[in-house]
């Protein structure tokens, strides 16, 4: 059996970035950029008042000396004034630097008397003058292919003049759950079955990282309507098969996979839970077929699936893998299964706790876990020692 590492760098070297696409800066929070930003304008543009004040050459204002005032320059225009040691221009947040001037006074330290000003204060050349470009140069670099573009980001390439960003394209995903048992919620509940939650598990998880849902189906047991539903699934990036992917008889995705002439690149991984994962594709549709219960489908899309869906929309490698944070261990925890364990707990106040059942089907244990303890074959962990956790909010 492969391990994690393996599966992932197989799956990857796959998968590559769908074709690039232009969005308007407020759509796109969180994709990719798929080119390299350079600035355009200088920050700040022009040398401007970082204060409501009045603008001075810093040698002429001994403490006292007056100061007469020859004019106002408000933000938003530039009237081109020009001042002489010992004149002063009202000036506000904002506003360009009349010439001549090489420091700003705050009004709380002038008394304003007629056409005269008295500063209370000493003041240093430089003094509330925001320079033109102390921010940033014109041609420096403001974005790098790859990278997640946050609101912070976004408004700088707004500051920039830009409209728009290049970013990584749509990824399209079908999700397809397999089993006899399952009943859509809502419906109603039979003796022997249980409602579908891995549906709304997978939509969930593929929406929060940004991929779109293309479409959404439920399958019986079945070899016609398995293999029908994968083959209408091909025309979209992503297919996401939930259960039927283990060794039972009543697993059929491997089979429907073979009928339908798709590739199977990898199945079965060293993880606990997930161990029946597949990979595969057909096309230029990739295919995950994740095991049916919960927690092996969580913990598998998280290893395997979000890392694809990343960089088909145009991830850079920075962003690919699971963010983790140290955490002090409340409870000794030890592995003796052959395969990495994925342990679900709380981490609160810099403390990590097992919590819940640490089976594959306990859904209630991992809907109040906040993060994960990978603990290698065969390793004790001992209370009160630092781990290092996977945060999942
Ligand atoms: P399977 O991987 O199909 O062998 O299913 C393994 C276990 O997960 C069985 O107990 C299934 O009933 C359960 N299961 C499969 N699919 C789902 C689903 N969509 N939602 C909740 N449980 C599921
Ligand atoms: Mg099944």
């Amino acid at each position: 059996m492969i391990t994690e590492g393996q599966a992932l760098a197989r799956i990857l070297e796959n998968v590559s970035p769908r074709r690039t696409r232009t969005a308007p800066l407020i759509q796109a929070r969180d994709r990719f950029a798929a080119k390299d930003v350079v600035a355009r304008v200088a920050l700040p543009g022009f040398d401007n008042s970082a204060m409501d004040g009045y603008a001075v050459v810093a040698a002429a204002c001994a403490e006292g000396k007056s100061q007469r005032l020859i004019g106002e320059q408000p933000a938003g225009v530039d009237r081109e004034l020009r001042i002489e040691p010992g004149e002063t221009v009202r000036v506000f947040t904002g506003a360009p630097i009349p010439k001549g001037a090489d420091a700003v006074v705050m009004q709380e330290d002038v008394r304003v008397e007629g056409p005269e000003i008295f500063v209370n204060t000493k003041v240093e050349q430089g003094e509330f003058i925001r320079r033109r470009g102390c921010d940033l140069s014109e041609g420096q670099k403001i974005v790098e292919t790859g990278t997640r573009l946050r609101a912070q980001t976004l408004a700088l390439l707004a500051s920039q003049g830009f409209a728009d960003v290049e970013i990584g394209g749509e990824v399209r995903v079908a999700i397809v759950s397999t089993g006899d048992e399952l009943v859509p919620p809502g419906g109603h509940l039979g003796a022997g079955q249980i409602f579908d939650s891995n549906s709304v598990l997978l939509q969930s998880l593929v929406k929060k990282y940004g991929a779109t849902i293309a479409d959404v189906r439920h399958c019986p047991d079945e070899a016609a309507a398995i293999e029908r539903a994968f083959r209408d699934a091909l025309q979209f990036d992503v297919l996401i098969v939930l259960g039927g992917v283990s060794v039972g008889a009543r697993d059929l995705v491997k089979p429907a996979l073979n009928a339908i002439g798709a590739q199977t690149d990898l199945w079965r991984v060293s993880v606990k839970p997930g161990k029946p994962f597949l990979f595969g594709r057909a096309g230029h549709c990739f295919i995950f077929g994740l095991p049916g219960n919960p927690v092996s489908a969580f913990v598998t899309f998280l290893l395997f699936v979000r890392p694809a869906l990343l960089r088909l929309m145009g991830a850079g490698n920075d962003e690919l893998p699971l963010a983790r944070t140290n955490a002090i261990l409340a409870a000794e925890l030890n592995n003796d299964a052959d395969r990495p364990h994925y342990v679900r707990g709380q981490i609160a106040e810099g403390k990590f706790t097992p919590i819940g059942r640490q089976e594959s089907h306990a859904l209630y244990g991992l809907s109040r876990a906040n993060a994960l303890l990978r603990i290698p074959p065969g390793e004790t962990f001992r209370a009160g020692t630092s781990v290092l956790v996977i945060p999942l909010d």
